[in-house]
């Protein structure tokens, strides 16, 4: 059926024009179709500048890439995404896209922050290490040994699911998630206070001194709780062109964290279905110095590290990518007993006055997470708008400066299964490309 649609297609006479705007979104998977026209004026004498129209276009539209971030919904416009957050993390740590290179010289750390436990799951076997083997194999109050001596493989479904689900906290769980955004933002805000304290200088007079810049990404562990890989560098007070200031050392930037990390939590109001409740971090803290070059965690790994996870999202931990309209969809969904018990957690509690705010049942699909994917301070690099600009000025002509006056419209969007398949043709050629250039570049 497909092939003879293809055939089709391929016979048709605007094919190479539709091919050309497939090619020119990096074979989207569903992109997005306008038509419309934009035209430039000189403001002073009215003169047309510059003019564009659908109009000469095949089918009297132009395709535009859908820019999703997540690789399950467009593995390319994630691809593009990825490349751009790459790009973002690098120019933050080694200079370049209006960075200076400096700033590889200034104070830099590598951190991962977790979550608490909310009671015992199976755990990955790194290093043929057993999952949780306990000699005395105590009973949970519902009769299940709260150990396992099992080696569990990277494959096995059994990691991240707890060892008893009725005493596993799945309302603090999924409360967690939801204040992580809240926790990590008041964690920055004490941070710059220790620091502060460590010069000797007053919190409101920290901005003279010195400036902490960050960059962060969010990641699903298998239990479905959020953890984040940040970036914190320390500036001088004129930004990433400045030297901070010689007293303000990794050393003094790690203390900080540490110090932050274990004293901030980020309460409820008292509500009668959750009782009292604040998030903390959990114990376990990684805090690396990020070193120049090639290695663990020099700056081009900390760069690739983070551009690969912001492709990833709760549906590539076993979750899902779509909204929840009711709760019998839940049931409905692919993902382990264990995640739908968090959604639903999530859609009861979303129920509560108290929790408005936390809007869990338009996030019981993200488990109770509504952060950004990559969230980073001002002055941290550049930005994700001027790298699509950039790319776009270097695609296309540059625009001339005048009066602007564009009128467009949504005509479609997506592929008919035999546009579908060429785009993904597309798609895989460029990747293929793009891996060919890279093996190029790190030989
Ligand atoms: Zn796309
Ligand atoms: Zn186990
Ligand atoms: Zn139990």
């Amino acid at each position: 059926m497909t092939e003879k649609e293809i055939l089709r297609l391929v016979a048709d006479p605007g094919f190479a024009d539709w091919l050309n705007q497939i090619q020119r979104v990096h074979g989207c998977a569903h992109p997005i179709y306008l038509a419309g026209r934009t035209v430039i004026r000189d403001p002073e004498s009215g003169t047309v500048l510059h003019e564009y129209s659908t109009a000469t276009a095949p089918g009297g539209k132009i395709a535009v890439r859908c820019r999703n971030r997540r690789e399950s919904v467009c593995a390319p416009c994630s691809w593009v995404h990825a490349g751009d957050t790459w790009h973002l993390v690098r120019a933050g740590l080694l200079g370049g896209k209006g960075v200076p290179p400096a700033v590889s010289r200034h104070p830099r750390v590598f951190v991962t922050l977790t979550a608490p436990s909310f009671g015992p799951v199976h755990r990955l076997g790194e290093q043929r290490r057993r999952c949780r083997p306990r000699r005395d194999a105590p009973l949970c109050p519902h009769g299940r040994e709260l150990s396992c001596a099992q080696v569990h493989s990277r494959t096995d479904p059994l990691i991240g699911q707890p060892l008893c689900p009725q005493c596993y906290r799945y309302s603090d769980h999924v409360l967690w998630n939801a204040l992580a955004p809240d926790l990590w933002s008041r964690t920055v805000r004490v941070i710059r206070r220790r620091l502060a304290t460590a010069g000797g200088i007053p919190r409101a007079k920290l901005k003279e001194h010195l400036g902490a810049a960050f960059t962060k990404v969010a990641e699903f562990q298998r239990r479905g709780a959020i953890h984040y890989h940040a970036v914190i560098r320390l500036d001088g007070p004129d930004g990433p062109a400045s030297e901070p200031p010689a007293w303000a050392t990794i050393e003094v930037l790690s203390n900080a964290i540490v110090s932050a990390v274990q004293s901030v939590y980020s309460p409820l109001p008292y509500a009668p279905e959750i009782g009292h409740f604040e998030a903390r971090w959990g114990t376990q803290l990684d805090i690396h110095s990020i070193t120049v070059g090639r290695g663990a965690v020099s700056d081009q790994a900390v760069a690739a590290y983070i551009a690969k996870y912001i492709t990833k999202d709760v549906g590539s931990f076993g979750g899902t990518d779509r909204r929840l309209l009711t709760r019998h969809q839940i049931a409905r969904r692919p993902v382990s007993r264990h995640f739908r018990t968090l959604m639903r957690t999530a859609w009861d509690l979303g129920d509560a006055p108290a929790l408005a705010s936390l809007r869990l049942r338009a996030r019981a699909h993200t488990l109770g997470y509504g952060g950004q994917a990559l969230t980073k301070s001002a002055r941290y690099s550049t930005t994700y708008k001027k790298l699509r600009a950039a790319r776009a000025a270097h695609a296309g002509p540059v625009l001339p400066v005048g009066e602007m006056d564009a009128a467009w419209r949504f005509v479609g969007a997506g592929h008919t299964p035999a546009e579908a398949e060429i785009a993904a043709g597309v798609a895989s050629d460029l990747a293929w490309a793009r891996e060919a250039a890279n093996e190029v570049r790190d030989a």
